[in-house]
This record gives structure tokens, C-alpha cells and sequence, in this order.
């Protein structure tokens, strides 16, 4: 890997996600040898993936290079691999590229998509997790309107207008909202040879109300955003199977879609070689103790979405979302270098600062402590929060830049089928 030997002790991270990073920044610059390896040399600002979806933003503006984010950081390397195993007899790693020793081992892997073990769903859906899901989901949309376009059976067309989105948590509420803009926005300016009451966006959501994690308030005034966009929202509604052609459903909806969008869950990413006792079997994360440790490991942490830490506030775990990753990411990294200079380690205790979700191109419901409000001011907040969060000055101009530009022009920018994508049917 050519990593020089030191006199330091070597942390090696896996993953470079909200923890690894925030984890990567706060043991920089110490007596510390810091290797974080990713199998993506990027971090991936995962809460914008859906404005790619949705022809809103470029891939570069929510991607930011991993080596920019360490380029200051002393004793910090960075290794493109995939990591394969953990042996924790020898303290070492296999990789795509080569195996590395460490003092001390951080996990921070987060989770994939989970199909629930449903291979059709699996082979036909489309996932978004990843910046080349999000643009396989963009130009699909394109080619589908493309394909509309010059398709004489009005059934068939209709199948390449109708957008099934599964999930209604955040992700699949907004890019409902997202496409739903795309309908009635850029379809009739670009389209024109479309009818466009026969494009239809479907949310399916299994649980009686869309946002399920977030308060009755918000769930209300989100669904009330939506059909108001034309978005067909159906509660309680489990997806059977999807064969590429037709989606069935626990309620007898029957709907021919060319496209299925799978947002109705993840599961946690571990690697190979740990006790099989410390993850947690539904939700493949690992058991840590409130310092992040994994269990029955002293020098093994595990970080963000893959870390299971059970506590009374919250006996399932903290929520799969960026800001528990990021504090948890900032406080091990204090914590690991007091326990190196033999020091104590301080607890994790969570700070939520609420929850937010947009629905199309100026509203949205924000759940804060003491507060609890929806619209055009709680779209704002959302903005705000979204732009601050975003690694790198270049990125937060570019996307204030675009977001203003298509508030004023109705438009949405990206519209380019850069890399067509093959469906398997
Ligand atoms: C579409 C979508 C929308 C979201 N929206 C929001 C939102 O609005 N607000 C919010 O708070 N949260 C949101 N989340 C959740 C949030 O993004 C996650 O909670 C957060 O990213 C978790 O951070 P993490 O560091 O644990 O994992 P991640 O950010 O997922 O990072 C994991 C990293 O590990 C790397 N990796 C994995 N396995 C290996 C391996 N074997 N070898 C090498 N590298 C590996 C990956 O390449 C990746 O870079 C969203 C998630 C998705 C998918």
C-alpha cells in the first residue's frame, strides 16, 4: 500500500462518509498516522442525491475529492480500495489492493439498499444510494420521456410516463416532489409533442402515513405538498413484486411502470471477519458501547449509520441519518487520542437537531425540539441547512447558484442523458 512505517500509532479508517471524514478531521495533525481507504475517492453528500435524480444539480456539486478533504492534514493518507476482511487476531486488513496493519481500527462503512430478499425488486428497481444510481435514474427519466415521445401505443406510453417511487421517508417524498417539478415544469416546455397528464408519479409508502419518523404536522402538510404537485400518494401500501413491467401490491393496486424507484430501506454494510455476535441481525449493524467501541473489541470502532449504540433515549439505536455520523465522528476522534495518551474517554450522548424534509420547489415541513412548521419559510430553512452542510465553498456557490436559477427560470439544468443507461429488459 506504501504507507511509510512510523513511530506513531496508525488509525486506519474505512469509509469516508459523514463519521469517517468528521472522525479523519478531528485526529488530524497529531502524534497519529491516519490512513483512510474508501472504495469511492469521493465523499458523497448522500441528502442532495435526489436533485441528481432530478436533473436539478451536476454529480460534482454534492461529490467532493477525498484527497482535498485530507490535502492539510499531516501523517494522513488516503488508499482507493475496497476493504475485503478484518483479521483482529493480527490486527490487519485485506484489500482490493494490498493488506495494511493498525493500532487502532475505525468503521464507518454505512449501509446499502435493502430489497427485503426480493431479487425481482433487486433486479428491476432502481436504487439511490450512490451519485452513479442518481444519474442511472436521470437518464432513465429522459430516455422514458424520449421513448414517449415517439411511441404511437398510448398504453405503452403511458407505462414510460408512470414513475413508481417506493418509500415514504425523506428520500422518497422528495424526489417525488423533484420529479413531479419535472412534469410541471420542463415536460410541457420541452416536450411538447406530450400530453402532460399522462406522465403520473406514484408514492407508495407501507406505513399509514408518509415521513413515519417524522411528527403527524409534517406528514400532513407533506402529503397536502404533494397532491397539490399531482404526486398519487397510497399509505399502507406494500410493494409485492416488480418484474421491470408491473408493480403489485398488498392493496391490489396494479400499475405498468417502465420505472420502479426503490427508497424503502437500507441495511448495514459490515466487512467480513468479526465475531458474527456483534451485528445486530436485522439491521447488519455493529454493537458498540457508548464510546463507539465494538463489542468485545478495545482498539475496533464503528461509526455513522453501521454503529448500532444502544442507550434509554434510544434502545433501537440513533437514526441512519448525517448527524449522528458526523458527532459521533468528531467525538471519537477526541476520544481516540485521549485514549492513546492514556486519558478517559468521554460517552457519546446524541444532540437532535431535528428533522426536515422539501417537497418540490419551495416548500417543505421542518420537526425542530420546540418547533414545528411547513411551507415557503421552512423551504428556506431547508436550504439553508442543506447549503451550510455541504463539503467544500466551491460546491455550496454552485449549488446556491443553481437552486437560485431555477427558482427564477422554472428550469432544471442538468437534463443530459450523459451515459445512457441499459434496462436488462
Ligand atoms: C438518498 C439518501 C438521502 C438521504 N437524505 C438524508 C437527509 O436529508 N438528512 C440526513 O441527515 N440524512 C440523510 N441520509 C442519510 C445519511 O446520508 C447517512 O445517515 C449518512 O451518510 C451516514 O454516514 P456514514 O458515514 O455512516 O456512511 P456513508 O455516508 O454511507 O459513508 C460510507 C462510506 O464507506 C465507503 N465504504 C463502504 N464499504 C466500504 C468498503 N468495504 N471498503 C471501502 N470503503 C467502503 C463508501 O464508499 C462510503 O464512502 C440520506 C441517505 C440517502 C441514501
Amino acid at each position: 500500500m506504501n504507507i511509510p512505517e512510523s513511530s506513531y500509532p496508525r488509525v486506519v479508517i474505512i469509509g469516508g462518509g459523514f463519521a469517517g471524514i468528521n472522525f479523519a478531521r478531528k485526529i488530524a495533525n497529531k502524534h497519529i498516522q491516519v490512513v483512510l481507504i474508501d472504495k469511492r475517492n469521493y465523499h458523497t453528500f448522500q441528502p442532495l442525491l435526489y436533485q441528481v435524480s432530478s436533473a436539478g444539480l451536476e454529480p460534482d456539486s454534492i461529490a467532493y475529492p477525498l484527497r482535498k478533504i485530507l490535502k492539510n492534514h499531516k501523517n494522513t493518507f488516503f488508499r482507493l480500495a475496497e476493504v475485503e476482511s478484518i483479521n483482529s487476531e493480527k490486527n490487519e486488513l485485506m484489500t482490493s489492493i494490498g493488506n495494511i496493519s493498525y493500532d487502532y481500527l475505525v468503521i464507518a462503512t454505512g449501509t446499502k439498499t435493502n430489497y427485503f430478499g426480493n431479487k425481482s425488486i433487486e433486479t428491476y428497481g432502481m436504487p439511490m444510494k450512490k451519485v452513479p444510481q442518481a444519474l442511472n435514474i436521470r437518464s432513465l427519466i429522459l430516455q422514458n420521456f424520449e421513448q414517449a415521445a415517439i411511441t404511437h401505443d398510448k398504453e405503452a406510453r403511458k407505462a414510460l410516463l408512470n414513475f413508481v417511487i417506493v418509500g415514504g421517508g425523506p428520500t422518497g417524498v422528495e424526489l417525488a416532489g423533484a420529479i413531479a417539478e419535472l412534469k410541471n415544469h420542463i415536460l410541457p416546455r420541452d416536450y411538447r409533442d406530450l400530453i402532460p397528464e399522462d406522465m403520473q408519479i406514484y408514492l407508495l409508502e407501507g406505513s399509514p402515513r408518509v415521513l413515519p419518523t417524522m411528527s403527524e404536522h409534517a406528514s400532513k402538510k407533506a402529503s397536502k405538498f404533494l397532491s397539490k404537485l399531482g404526486v398519487l400518494v397510497h399509505c399502507d401500501t406494500f410493494v409485492k413484486n416488480y418484474d421491470g413491467k408491473r408493480v403489485t401490491t398488498n392493496s391490489n393496486l396494479e400499475l405498468q411502470s417502465e420505472t420502479l424507484i426503490w427508497a424503502a430501506g437500507v441495511t448495514g454494510n459490515p466487512v467480513e471477519g468479526l465475531q458474527a455476535d456483534v451485528l445486530v441481525d436485522r439491521a447488519n449493524r455493529y454493537k458498540v458501547n457508548e464510546y463507539n467501541q465494538v463489542e468485545g473489541y478495545d482498539n475496533i470502532f464503528a461509526l455513522g449509520d453501521i454503529s448500532l449504540m444502544q442507550t434509554d433515549d434510544y434502545p433501537n439505536g440513533h437514526p441512519q441519518v448525517a448527524q449522528p455520523a458526523i458527532q459521533q465522528g468528531e467525538l471519537l476522534g477526541k476520544n481516540l487520542v485521549k485514549l492513546i495518551s492514556g486519558k478517559p474517554m468521554k460517552k457519546f450522548k446524541y444532540r437532535d437537531k431535528g428533522s426536515m424534509a422539501t417537497v418540490g420547489r419551495n416548500k417543505a415541513v421542518v420537526d425542530l425540539k420546540r418547533f414545528r412548521f411547513a411551507g415557503f419559510f421552512a423551504w428556506f430553512v431547508w436550504m439553508f441547512v442543506h447549503l451550510m452542510a455541504l463539503v467544500g465553498f466551491r460546491n455550496r456557490v454552485i449549488v446556491f447558484f443553481n437552486w437560485g436559477y431555477n427558482y427564477i427560470n422554472f428550469d432544471k439544468a442538468a437534463r443530459l442523458i450523459i451515459r445512457p443507461f441499459n434496462k436488462l429488459n
